[in-house]
């Protein structure tokens, strides 16, 4: 490796195991009853200094981001972060701007965990809520019943950590028959400061890929899909939160920044098996099967699977879709240029607005942000 080392701000963690493997999910995730805290610390204290030795990347002497994600962290148990923090390096972890996420299912983040956590600087947490019915909650194979959530969040809270983030699934299959209002009702009495949506996708490997390919399951058709989100869009900013990026709501001041590195295209540095790493313009992606990266990082192997040179077309397409995820949108286009027309017409189908010379979506925009992107790059 030639050149000097690309200094991160930014670390992300991926935690592979899960209890169950969820209907719909196609993660790099490893299921067992509990996570093997001991494999995990030891395989990402053997990559760390791989990282060190092979001089792409160079931690800061402080981060401002530290993230967590799965899997599920908190299958980990309570020890697992003070671990992380050892790895990472203590002195790394002690700004008082840091923000150190990790993702926690309700049923395992117990007050013991969140006390763990808290004790080694984990200082906000993105709880796996998805719905509040218990029928969506069997058929999506989750573990945690109607009352987990809110029984996760005071154990948080109890621990000292507010600053709480859930994330909610709409565009279930009709069949389901869940209430997607009520489902917004129960989070906003979370009274938590940050809400992300995801929009459920049939991935063709999952449990649910094959149920819809059987013809056992129908998934939402467009409509439902598009009701859905601006309900949640509508319902969220009338409670007091703003819509910062196409998938996150945030009080004032509560955005998450770790995601917000991602946008702006800043490197990042990732850990563990199926983790992404960006020195621009160079992303690589470690191997997805956590055996096979616990394997190689222990043999003193790299674990990277792959990488590839962001430039060209590629770069500006992801540059538009970047830019036009969040609300900060994308400069305005120059008088005369063909991006104007399209804006224009963005703006007359009202897709888009124009504020303080900037060029951004509105909830309807987001809805079709992928093909407004590839359209935009293409002129
Ligand atoms: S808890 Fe999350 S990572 Fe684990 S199986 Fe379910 S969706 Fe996938």
């Amino acid at each position: 490796m030639t050149g000097a080392p690309t200094t991160v701000r930014s670390v992300y963690v991926h935690a592979p195991f899960c209890a169950r493997r969820c209907t719909y999910c196609d993660f790099a995730v490893t299921v067992r009853r509990t996570g093997d805290v001991e494999g995990w610390l030891r395989a990402l204290r053997a990559e760390w200094s791989s990282i060190e030795r092979e001089g792409l990347f160079e931690a800061a002497e402080s981060l401002d981001t530290l993230y967590v994600g799965g899997g599920t962290p908190s299958l980990l148990g309570p020890t697992a972060m003070e671990g992380l923090r050892d790895i990472v390096g203590r002195d790394r972890v002690t700004d008082s701007m840091l923000e150190w996420t990790a993702e926690a299912n309700p049923e395992s983040l117990t007050e013991e965990v969140a006390a763990g956590w808290a004790a080694a600087g984990v200082n906000r947490v993105s709880l796996g809520v998805q719905s509040f019915d218990d029928e969506a909650l069997r058929w999506m194979g989750r573990l945690h019943g109607p009352e987990g959530p809110a029984r996760a969040v005071a154990a948080a809270r109890a621990a000292g950590i507010s600053n709480i983030s859930v994330d909610l699934i709409f565009g279930l299959p009709a069949g389901v028959g869940r209430s997607w209002a009520d489902d917004l009702d129960g989070a906003l009495a979370l009274d938590v400061p940050h809400v992300s949506l995801y929009g459920l996708t049939v991935e063709s490997g999952t449990p649910l890929g094959r149920a819809v390919r059987e013809g056992r399951e129908i998934p939402v058709d467009e409509d439902r899909y598009r009701e859905e989100f601006l309900l949640a869009c509508e319902r969220l900013c009338e409670a007091g939160y703003e819509h910062y990026e196409v998938s996150n709501f945030a009080r004032p001041g509560a955005e998450a920044r770790h995601n917000a590195v991602y946008w702006k295209g800043l490197p990042y540095l990732g850990l563990g098996n199926g983790a992404h790493s960006y020195a621009p313009p160079v992303r690589r992606w470690n191997t997805r099967s956590w055996e096979r990266y616990r394997d190689r990082v222990a043999a003193g192997q790299s674990p990277e699977d792959s990488r590839e040179v962001v430039s060209g077309e590629a770069a500006a397409l992801e540059g538009a879709w970047l830019g036009l995820r969040t609300r900060d949108g994308i400069p305005t286009p120059p008088r005369g240029s063909k991006e104007e027309s399209l804006a224009s017409q963005w703006l007359a189908e009202g897709l888009a607005v124009v504020e303080g010379g900037r060029l951004r979506l509105t909830p309807e925009g987001w809805l079709l942000l992928d093909a407004l992107a590839v359209d935009w790059v293409g002129g």
